[in-house]
């Protein structure tokens, strides 16, 4: 185990890469070395930023310049994906190398692509997972990227100490259909190609977005102002500095009311209980237990119990082989 344990924790990338290909097998002796790996982890924290936003928005872009900027501040920036679609279509859109060619070349940046093929509570795992050891490995940023679909932002979401949704300028008629949920997630909301011809239309944005964020309640942990919206340009790099500043003064108003740690417990105990959910619906995955839950399930169609009294006997079952 220390062959991995030790380059990892002096920040050696490759030793880091292994580390999250370890956790991310499904063999079980894998899982059992991951587990124990994880456990072992010295106690260090990286700020841990989630970015949302729709294909083609600039999440690239703005990752390759924002990454880069932190990276000339002396900082170590880790990036990680949540793609969704990549189970669908087997192969990753995000976190792709190619993409952030400049980043990907950098000493202190460290780029992870989704892996393919993974259920989302399997990319859930791995990806909390792959933070812990980008933290262990001395990453002062983890940016976990994700679409903008499906769950995967409240997913990022309770991963994250910051939350960011990317978006572009447009017309406000509609505010893009940026779902309610998914506003209120956002402690930023940072409109990209605020450059050239569309930086009025970015600006005149920025303000539907201001005006829509004052409607939500406010939350009580934070700052006045906060969330904000801000124009940025990934390709300028104009207003980056100033996303950057806010994203610190929030961090550091949440780290002295101690609402930064009160999240971070929370989040952990919320893994807790996905993890011990999934173990538990793992027990009724064995061939054993499919029989039993076939045979009562029979049961509970033809009358003969009732579903209430077979999913007890099925309780009870369970508890008794796992005595065994
Ligand atoms: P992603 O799909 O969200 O990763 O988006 P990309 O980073 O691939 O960018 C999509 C397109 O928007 C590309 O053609 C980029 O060159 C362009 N783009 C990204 N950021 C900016 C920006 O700040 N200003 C302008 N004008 N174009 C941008």
């Amino acid at each position: 185990m220390d062959d991995l344990l030790n380059p990892l924790i002096q920040g050696d990338r490759r030793a880091l890469s292994r580390a999250i290909t370890l956790i991310e097998s499904t063999r079980s002796d894998h899982r059992d070395r991951a587990v124990s790996l994880l456990a072992t982890l010295p106690d260090r924290q990286a700020l841990r930023i989630g970015l949302s936003g729709t294909p083609g928005v600039g999440k690239s872009t703005f990752i390759e310049a924002f990454g880069t900027m932190l990276t000339e501040a002396g900082l170590r920036v880790a990036v990680l994906a949540v793609d969704p679609s990549s189970t669908r279509s087997g192969g990753s859109i995000l976190g792709d190398k190619t993409r952030m060619e400049t980043l990907s070349r950098n000493p202190m940046a460290f780029i992870r692509p989704t892996p393919s093929s993974a259920q989302l509570g399997g990319v859930a795992r791995r990806t909390r997972e792959a933070i812990r050891l980008c933290e262990a490995a001395g990453y002062d940023v983890v940016l976990i990227e994700t679409v903008g679909v499906g769950q995967s932002e409240t997913l990022v979401a309770e991963m994250c100490d910051l939350f960011v949704l990317l978006l572009a300028p447009a017309g406000g008629d509609e505010l893009q259909g940026v779902k309610r949920g998914i506003m209120e997630m956002a402690d930023l909301i940072l409109v990209n190609k605020a450059d050239g011809d569309l930086l009025s239309t970015a600006r005149r944005t920025v303000a539907d977005y201001a005006g829509a964020l004052r409607l939500l309640r406010k939350r009580p942990q934070d700052p006045e102002g906060f969330p904000k919206a801000l124009p940025v340009s990934a390709a300028t790099q104009d207003g980056l500095p100033n996303a950057w500043a806010e994203m610190q003064a929030l961090t550091d108003w949440r780290r002295k009311n101690g609402h930064f740690d009160e999240n971070r417990a929370q989040q952990a105990r919320h893994w807790f209980m996905a993890e011990l959910r999934a173990g538990l619906l793992a027990r009724l995955d064995t061939p054993d237990a499919r029989a039993r839950l076939d045979q009562l399930g029979t049961a509970v169609a033809r009358g003969d119990a009732a579903p209430a009294e077979a999913a007890r006997q099925m309780l009870d079952w369970l508890t008794s082989t796992a005595a065994k």
